[in-house]
C-alpha cells in the first residue's frame, strides 16, 4: 500500500498542497497558519507532490508515518 510521508521539517507552510487536495488530507491551522497533514484521510492520489516545491511529501510503500504531525 502507498503512503504518502509529510517531512513537517521541509515544509515551510506555503499551502501549496492545500488547494490540491480533495479529500481533506492537507489542511491550514486556522490558529497558526500552518499546514498540517492527516494521514488518515490521505488516498494516495499524489497530486499534491507536484504541487510542492520544497520536496517535503513523498510517496512510500512502507509503513512508516514518521515526520507526520496530528492535530
Ligand atoms: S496524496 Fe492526494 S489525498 Fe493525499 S494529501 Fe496529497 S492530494 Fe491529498
Ligand atoms: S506545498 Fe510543500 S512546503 Fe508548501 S505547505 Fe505543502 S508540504 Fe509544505
Amino acid at each position: 500500500m502507498q503512503r504518502l510521508i509529510w517531512n513537517s521539517v521541509r515544509c515551510v507552510h506555503c499551502g501549496a498542497c492545500v488547494g490540491q487536495c480533495s479529500h481533506g488530507a492537507f489542511l491550514v491551522q486556522s490558529k497558526t497558519g500552518e499546514t498540517a497533514f492527516r494521514a488518515n484521510e490521505c488516498q494516495a492520489c499524489k497530486r499534491c507532490i507536484p504541487a510542492c516545491s520544497y520536496g517535503a511529501v513523498e510517496i512510500t510503500t512502507e509503513h512508516t508515518v514518521d515526520g507526520n504531525k496530528s492535530i
